[in-house]
């Protein structure tokens, strides 16, 4: 077990695209089972591996406490299927703390990766699990909430972020 540490924004692999995972090897395994601890140490239901400054294409999701019928979900190279709907409901981030706004998202969505065998798997959500899916295929598309919102409130929230970076350091 290892819990590794969360970058927070403005960290520069959170603003980038993350780089496609070539081969579901040993090292991504370990990631993956890494990204899985350090999410539930942190109690959060999705965590992408650029949040842990590894700027691959992987995401783990569980939001079990949310949606008991739905499961842990390890994808890599996740890429949209279709999705459709709209839906507006409060999000916070791991690497944006002390952030929840609420945030526009597609209300279903299918999505398509390898699973940690690197065998294609599909995976359809809605509810929960479609917004927490689109919160961490955004990550690895290197955004974060702050992109979704407002120009007025993104601006408010990037200033105190800048500033308390600022006075860690
Ligand atoms: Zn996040």
């Amino acid at each position: 077990m290892a819990v590794l540490e969360i970058m927070t924004y403005p960290n520069a692999t959170l603003t980038r695209r993350a780089e496609e995972v070539e081969k579901v090897d040993g090292k991504i395994r370990k990631l993956i089972s890494d990204m899985v601890d350090t999410m539930y140490a942190n109690e959060g239901v999705g965590l992408a591996a650029p949040q842990v400054g590894v700027s691959k294409r992987v995401i783990v999701v569980d939001v079990r406490p949310y949606d008991p019928s739905t499961s842990l979900i390890c994808m890599v190279n996740p890429e949209v299927v279709s999705e459709g709907g709209e839906v507006l409901h409060e999000e916070g981030c791991l690497s944006v703390p002390e952030c929840v706004e609420g945030i526009k998202r597609r209300e279903w969505i299918k999505i398509r990766g390898l699973d940690e065998r690197g065998r294609e798997i599909e995976v359809e959500g809605e509810g929960m699990l479609a917004i927490v899916l689109q919160h961490e295929i955004d990550h690895v598309n290197g955004r974060v909430i702050l992109d979704r919102m407002s120009r007025i409130k993104r601006d408010l929230h990037k200033k105190r972020l800048q500033k308390a970076k600022m006075k860690a350091g």
